[in-house]
C-alpha cells in the first residue's frame, strides 16, 4: 500500500491507533509511532505511586516491548509539526507522512497558577506524583488541600479519588485525626453529568470528614502565608497542597498553528482537522468530551476504522459517539464506575454503578488487557 502513517504520541490514543492499524493491515501498513518517553504509564497509576500503593517501575510499560507488524516505535522529541506539508521534525530527523495523527495529549501550565511551583505540588505528572510520594510520609498534621487550578482537566473523577485515597493513607498511618482534608473543584458537583455518582462521592466525603468546596477554582498560592487563594478571592490556609494544574496543549502543537482556544479543533464525527490527511485524537483535540483515556481510545478507533475502510474498501464507520466508562476509587479498596455519554443527547448524561468487588476486578482487567494488546504482537 505504501501509505506512511505517522502517529505523534504513544499515549492512550496513539497506542490504540497503532494497534488497530497493525491488527487489520499487518506489514501492509507503514506506521511510525513517536514519543519522547521510553514508557507508557496509565494516568491512574500516578495515584498509586503517590500513595505508595506501587512503585513506578512496576507500572511502567516500556515502549521497547512494542512488537507489532507494520509499526515502528521511535523515541524522539517532536520539535515542529507542519500540518500543511504533513511533515514532522524531531530532535533526530524529519518524517514525511501521507496520514498524520496528532495524539500528543495535554501538558501542564504550572506558571498559570502563581505560587504553585514554589509552594504547592501537583500529582498529574509522573514526576509530581513521585515527589508527593516522597513528601506524604512527612505529612502528619495540619490541613491538606486537594485543589483544581483550571478547566478542562484530565479524568474529572481523579481529584475526588485523590481526596478519598488521602483519607485512607492518613488513616493507615494513624494520623488522620491530626489532619484536615479539603477538596476544591470548579464544578457544582464532582461529576456533573452523573448526579448519582456525584451524590455517592459527596456522601463519601461527608463520611470521611473531607470538606467539599464546589464551584471554586484555585487561582494562586501564597507560600509565605501558607494560603490558597480561590477565584472569588477567598483564602484557605494549607500545610500541604495537592494540585491539579491548569492544562494546555503541548507547545509544539500550539506553535504548529493547529490550535484555536488552546486545543486542536476537529470534526467531532471524524476527528479530521482542517488540514487534509491530518487528524487529532485525545486530550489534544477539542471535541466536547472530557480529557480521559477512554475518550482518546474511542476517537482513535473511529480514525483507524475510517483509514482501514478507505484503504481496503468497505463502509466508513459511524460518527464518534463520545461514550466512555471511568472507574472511580472510593477508598478502602472500593471501586465504582460511571458510564458517560457526551454527544448523543442534548446534554451529557451518566450512569453510576456502586462500588463492588466485580468492579475492582474490572478496573484491573481494563489496564492489563490494554497493556497486553498494545505491547504484544
Ligand atoms: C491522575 C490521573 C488519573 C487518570 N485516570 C484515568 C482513568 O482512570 N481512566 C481514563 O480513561 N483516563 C484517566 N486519566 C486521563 C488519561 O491519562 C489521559 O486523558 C489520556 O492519557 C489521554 O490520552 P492521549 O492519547 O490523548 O494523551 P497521552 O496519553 O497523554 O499521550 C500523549 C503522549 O504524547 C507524548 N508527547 C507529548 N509531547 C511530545 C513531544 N513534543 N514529542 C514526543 N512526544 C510527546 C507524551 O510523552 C505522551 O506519551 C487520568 C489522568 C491522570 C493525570
Amino acid at each position: 500500500m505504501g501509505t506512511r502513517v505517522v502517529v505523534l504520541g504513544a499515549g492512550f490514543g496513539g497506542l490504540e491507533l497503532a494497534t488497530l492499524l497493525s491488527e487489520a493491515l499487518g506489514d501492509d501498513v507503514d506506521v511510525i509511532l513517536i514519543d519522547k518517553n521510553d514508557a507508557f504509564i496509565f494516568g491512574y497509576s500516578k495515584l498509586d505511586v503517590m500513595f505508595g500503593r506501587t512503585t513506578l517501575d512496576a507500572v511502567r510499560l516500556a515502549y521497547r516491548d512494542i512488537a507489532k507488524p507494520g509499526v515502528r516505535f521511535l523515541q524522539q522529541t517532536i520539535t515542529a509539526i507542519d500540518p500543511e506539508a504533513r511533515r514532522v521534525t524531531t530532535h533526530d530527523g524529519v518524517h514525511e507522512a501521507d496520514v498524520l495523527i496528532v495524539a500528543l495529549g495535554a501538558d501542564y501550565d504550572l506558571d498559570a497558577t502563581p505560587g504553585l511551583a514554589e509552594g504547592g505540588n501537583e500529582f498529574y505528572s509522573v514526576a509530581g506524583a513521585e515527589r508527593l510520594g516522597a513528601l506524604l510520609p512527612k505529612f502528619s498534621h495540619g490541613r491538606a488541600i486537594v485543589g483544581v487550578c483550571g478547566t478542562p482537566f484530565k479524568c474529572p473523577p481523579a481529584p475526588s479519588e485523590a481526596a478519598l485515597l488521602l483519607h485512607d493513607y492518613l488513616s493507615a498511618r494513624g494520623v488522620r485525626d491530626d489532619c484536615e482534608i479539603s477538596f476544591v473543584i470548579p464544578f457544582g458537583s464532582p461529576i456533573p453529568p452523573s448526579p448519582d455518582t456525584s451524590r455517592a462521592l459527596v456522601a463519601a466525603f461527608a463520611e470521611h470528614d473531607i470538606e467539599f468546596v464546589p464551584e471554586r477554582r484555585v487561582s494562586s498560592l501564597d507560600p509565605n502565608r501558607h494560603v490558597v487563594v480561590l477565584d472569588d478571592g477567598g483564602e484557605m490556609p494549607y500545610d500541604l497542597f495537592l494540585g491539579v494544574p491548569k492544562h494546555r496543549a503541548p507547545d509544539v502543537v500550539v506553535a504548529s498553528g493547529m490550535t484555536e482556544d488552546g486545543y486542536v479543533p476537529v470534526n467531532a464525527k471524524t476527528l479530521e482537522t482542517r488540514f487534509p490527511g491530518v487528524y487529532a485524537v485525545g486530550d489534544v483535540a477539542t471535541i466536547g468530551v472530557p480529557k480521559a483515556g477512554v475518550f482518546a481510545e474511542g476517537a482513535a478507533r473511529v480514525v483507524a476504522a475510517s483509514l482501514i475502510a478507505g484503504w481496503r474498501g468497505g463502509a466508513q464507520p459511524g460518527a464518534y459517539g463520545g461514550l466512555g466508562s471511568c472507574y472511580i476509587e472510593f477508598g478502602a479498596g472500593r471501586v465504582g464506575r460511571v458510564d458517560v455519554d457526551f454527544l448523543s443527547g442534548p446534554k451529557p448524561t451518566g450512569t453510576f454503578q456502586e462500588p463492588s468487588a466485580a468492579l475492582v476486578a474490572e478496573k484491573q482487567h481494563f489496564g492489563s488487557s490494554r497493556g497486553a494488546r498494545w505491547f504484544s504482537s
